[in-house]
């Protein structure tokens, strides 16, 4: 079963990340008009009144508002919500053509294009900010400017990817919104009409996208995956006299390159393994491994890379001084954790030193493992490999999962700490149940060693079908 959305937390979440400068709107239509009786907080429009105007006493006064047909001016907004049908004088082009178009047969064709809701469904529409929690909307409608509207798109966009047309009528683009959100229970932007800007109050630079309410979560969680790759809003401006390389996410300046070395021949499948702390990463691994695919430890070459006598070593004893090391002469990697935890300067510089050199490491242990077995499947084991967005790396990815509850439970046990300090580790991670929705293949590991162990040989079935097709 569905579970209902907590609507404030994810709008307070969505306010924060779009700076929202109106309330979301949570926008029902009701097949019943009792509906407006029994609605708590409930205003009715004391005269009659146009469709933007109660949207806007919605998400700019914060009110609950609820009409049925004799609230609503005109024919034009109660015909577009299916609360009735369009008089003659409107379907023969005469109301168009007395502002908006040149002649009554474009008049004709302008009403025509219009989406409708269908006539005689609904009684009553309820409008109110879904922060509130105040009724299971059918959509939702957020009001906002076009890098917003930008940034709303390309967090639906992040999982099932799908290119998202929008149309405008014109006057009466309201519809172009709601009632296409409605027919195809897809995302849809409008260009909030002249009327609406002069009735509804709607600004110079505000958009609308109404999205069925079961989407405005999968926005959210677009979004915050964007947001930790570096997508956030306000944008910032990278300068328009710099150089925009310097700018770019910095694979994407040796992604060629990368991409060639990892390569090879391509007859090798690169899988990418990760989980959370105490997922069972290594288990998995290791069972992986008997079946024949070697395994490159992201951990192992991380300290291979600052071992004495490496130019990492060097670079970081240079930089941090004496007191990053212990009385062996090796780096003390624990105090260096300590130094640059919360200091982020310091941290972008060790990893400056450390990065480049786990790659060229990582890179050519796949060399060398290719070279003896060009078809090998190589697990590549990076406990933060989504944290630190190397998904591209990868022909396929691996996620170890168990429920966090398991989680924070085999922590504690395995650490011999609190399950409250296991639970505050886990909290600079990203969610296990995030991390799945980038899996290839999961292998849920709650279970026993043995339940586990079926798990790998069908998954190890399902990578030998997939290298034979290849
Ligand atoms: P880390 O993130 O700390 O590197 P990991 O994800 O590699 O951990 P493992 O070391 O494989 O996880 O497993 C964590 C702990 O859970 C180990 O003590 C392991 O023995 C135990 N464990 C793994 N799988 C199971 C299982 N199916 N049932 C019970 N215990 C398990």
């Amino acid at each position: 079963m569905e579970t209902k959305p907590d609507w404030e937390k994810t709008v307070r979440r969505l306010e924060q990340l779009l700076r929202l400068k109106s309330f979301p709107v949570a926008f029902k239509m009701a097949e019943n008009r009792e509906i407006l009786e029994t609605t708590p907080f409930l205003r009715r429009p004391e005269k009659q009144q146009t469709l933007c105007q109660m949207l806007n006493l919605v998400r700019n006064f914060d009110w609950t508002v609820g009409a049925e047909l004799k609230d609503f001016m005109f024919p034009t907004c109660p015909s577009i919500l299916g609360l009735r049908d369009l008089p003659e004088t409107h379907r023969d082009g005469t109301f168009r053509s007395i502002v908006w178009v040149a002649t009554k047969a474009d008049g004709r064709r302008f009403e025509a294009s219009i989406p409708r809701l269908e006539t005689g469904k609904y009684q009553a529409v309820l409008m109110a900010p879904l922060v509130y929690n105040p009724f299971e909307p059918d959509i939702v409608l957020i009001y906002c400017n076009p890098a917003q509207i930008m940034l709303l798109v390309n967090s639906l966009q992040f999982t099932d990817y799908q290119v998202m047309e929008f149309s405008c009528v014109g006057e009466s683009s309201c519809s172009d919104a709601i009632v296409r959100c409605y027919d195809t229970q897809r995302p849809c932007v409008g260009i909030p009409c002249y009327g609406e800007r002069r009735y509804g109050h709607a600004q110079d630079d505000e958009m609308v996208m109404a999205l069925p309410a079961n989407l405005v979560t999968k926005a959210l969680a677009g979004m915050e995956a964007l947001y930790r790759r570096g997508v956030r809003y306000p944008i910032s401006f990278a300068g328009a006299e710099a150089d925009p390389l310097d700018q770019f996410p910095v694979q994407y300046k040796r992604l060629d390159t990368m991409m060639a070395k990892l390569k090879g021949d391509d007859r090798q499948l690169l899988l990418g393994v990760t989980g959370g702390i105490g997922t069972g990463k290594t288990t998995v691994a290791n069972l992986l491994r008997e079946k024949g695919a070697p395994i490159i430890d992201f951990d192992l070459l991380a300290r291979e890379v600052v071992e004495p006598g490496t130019r990492g070593f060097d670079d970081i004893v240079d930089y941090f001084g004496s007191q990053v090391l212990d009385t062996d002469g090796t780096l003390d990697r624990k105090r260096l954790s300590k130094i640059v935890f919360g200091d982020m300067e310091k941290r972008k510089k060790l990893e400056s030193f450390t990065h480049p050199a786990i790659y060229e490491a990582f890179f050519r242990e796949v060399d060398l493992i290719a070279r003896e077995d060009p078809g090998a499947v190589i697990q590549v084991v990076i406990p933060l490999l989504v944290e630190l967005n190397l998904q591209y790396l990868f022909d396929r990815l691996l996620v170890v999962y168990v429920p966090e509850e398991l989680q924070v439970r085999r922590l504690a046990q395995r650490d011999g700490i609190s399950m409250d300090e296991a639970a505050t580790i886990l909290k600079s991670q990203i969610p296990i149940d995030e991390k799945r929705q980038f899996a290839d293949f999961v292998v849920d590991n709650s279970g026993s060693l043995d339940e586990t162990r079926e798990q790998v040989d069908e998954l190890w079935s399902t990578i030998e079908k997939y290298k034979m097709e290849e």
